[in-house]
């Protein structure tokens, strides 16, 4: 078994269950968010790559004694061995996507590298359960009985943002390879490296020739593979912008998609909210902050309560200055630097554009001092902000929080809901029925309580720009399978 530390230079695909040679001459550089420093390159893949990848997901699934057509039981086992291929790299995998994204180590180890083997295990079980039959039979209302049949819908193509790589992705391949999909993976080009690793342990579980497949490549490579002609369904998560895009082609082409897109959710904090810091801070950190702010489901819209508003004020710029800003790898790091010198501009146009409006600067605002290599910026937090402002509006993707008062709680709910997003939020109150019935008015597809922790055992719904489809629980089988009903 390897699980030798990766060779950041890589000159191969994964394609068909073998290492390949590409035949496009791009190759993508990677750089370390923490010093800028070009860190390792694979190969981009070109249309011809992409074909090569198409065609090996398409035999292993049209093949009649292929992945789509195993008992359940017998595909579980191999979902199963691929988890523990996965848990066997998860070690080497955390500080490589951490040097990679930003993403602070301890996040990484104990989320973004295990994520995998957890929702590959969950649907391997449901596989052994009712939901991995794939047929019942219905006594049909008086038109005799009727065979329900739920089939692989066949090559899903994955495409995966950089800011929960692993996560993200094993979101697509585990439904998907569960339900009897074969997939082709585009990961994000800032995040690649560590695809190498989840190609490694695929071979050691055993995993079917053609079944994963995956093209490193940008927009580009990923614009192939939505529109190719072999692709049966795409699973997207990324920014609106291209969902949208990504959608306007799946329209055209009548092909299935699920999107994941952004986000600017609220966290409302009712006027009896137990605001004390070192009991909150857990709670509050990964919810405002996490991984650096480059968190779709991040509530980074605070609306306070017009009676406890200064103090509200006050403990967000509190709990934003007490956060560790450093090197990614530092097992301490709360806040790690951002994706790239891209994202990095964006997250200070949109600090430029909060100084130059009415609302307060409380906190940050700047780079922090001692980092000079890297994409850091500092935590920030603007109060006093107009809900009518680009800062309160739009997804930062940065460690930007923005505190608004509200009048009362139907205001709270109005203000919340007025976003053009639909993905997550929270409420903060000291009395969790009332924090139930705040939470039922929000319409998002989820809403924590108190704290906000995915659960990926519970289905939710993209809405509005946040996207079209659900993902999480037994419901996310149903993106990748159709139905066939056979009447008796
Ligand atoms: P992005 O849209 O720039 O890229 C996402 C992926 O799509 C990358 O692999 C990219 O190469 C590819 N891509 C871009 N344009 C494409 C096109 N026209 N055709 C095919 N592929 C294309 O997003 P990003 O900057 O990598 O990720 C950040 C975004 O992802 C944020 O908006 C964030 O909210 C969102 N996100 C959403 C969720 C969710 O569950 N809703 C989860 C994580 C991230």
């Amino acid at each position: 078994m390897s699980t030798s530390i990766f060779p950041a230079t890589r000159t191969e695909f994964f394609i068909g269950g073998r290492w390949v040679a590409p035949r496009s001459r791009t190759t993508l550089e990677v750089r370390s968010a923490n010093t800028g420093e070009p860190i390792g390159s694979v190969p981009a893949a070109g249309p011809a790559d992409v074909a090569a990848a198409v065609a090996a997901a398409r035999s292993a699934f049209d093949a009649p004694d292929g992945w789509a057509h195993q008992p359940a039981s017998p595909r579980a086992a191999v979902l199963r061995r691929f988890a523990d291929a996965l848990d066997a790299r998860a070690q080497a995998m955390a500080p490589l996507v951490s040097e990679q994204n930003g993403m602070p180590v301890f996040l990484a180890e104990a989320g973004d590298s295990r994520r995998p083997g957890h929702l590959l295990r969950y649907y391997a079980d449901l596989l052994d359960g009712p939901d991995g039959a794939g047929e019942e039979i219905r006594e049909g209302a008086g038109t005799g009985r009727t065979l329900v049949r739920r089939l692989p819908l066949g090559v899903v193509a994955a495409v995966v943002p950089w800011n929960f790589p692993n996560t993200m992705a094993a979101l697509k391949y585990a439904p998907a390879l569960a339900a009897g999909c074969t997939v082709v993976l585009k990961p994000s080009p800032e995040t690649v490296l560590d695809t190498y690793l989840v190609a490694e342990a695929a071979v050691e579980a055993g995993l079917p020739e053609g079944v994963l497949n995956i093209v490193p490549g940008g927009r580009e490579t990923g614009a192939h593979l939505v529109g190719h002609p072999g692709v049966d369904k795409v699973a997207f998560t990324g920014s609106t912008a291209a969902g949208r895009h990504i959608g306007e082609v799946c329209g055209h082409l009548l092909r299935p998609v699920t999107l994941e897109l952004g986000g600017k959710s609220a966290a409302i904090v009712l006027d009896d909210a137990d605001l004390d810091l070192p009991s909150a801070a857990p709670r509050l950190a990964p919810a405002l902050f996490g991984n650096n702010g480059q968190t779709c489901f991040l509530t980074s819209r605070v609306l306070a309560p017009r009676s406890r508003y200064e103090e509200v004020v006050g403990t967000v710029a509190a709990l934003a200055r007490s956060l560790r800003v450093g090197n990614s790898l530092d097992p301490t790091t709360q806040v790690g630097p951002l994706v790239s010198e891209r994202q990095r501009e964006r997250v200070e146009e949109y600090i430029a554009q909060g100084v130059a409006s009415d609302a307060r600067l409380i906190t940050g605002g700047g780079r922090p001092a001692g980092l000079r290599a890297g994409w850091f910026v500092e935590p920030t937090v603007f109060a006093d902000v107009d809900p009518s402002h680009p800062i309160a509006r739009e997804e930062i993707f940065g460690p930007v929080v923005t505190v608004t008062p509200y009048e009362d709680d139907d205001q709270a709910v109005e203000l919340a809901n007025d976003s053009e997003y639909g993905l997550a939020g929270t409420v903060w109150t000291a009395d969790p029925d009332r924090g139930l019935a705040v939470a039922r008015r929000i319409v998002t597809g989820s809403v924590g309580i108190n704290h906000y922790t995915p659960d990926t055992t519970s289905p939710t719904t993209m809405i509005k720009a946040s996207g079209v489809g659900l993902k999480f629980g037994p419901e996310a089988l149903l993106s990748y399978q159709r139905y066939q009903s056979v009447y008796l």
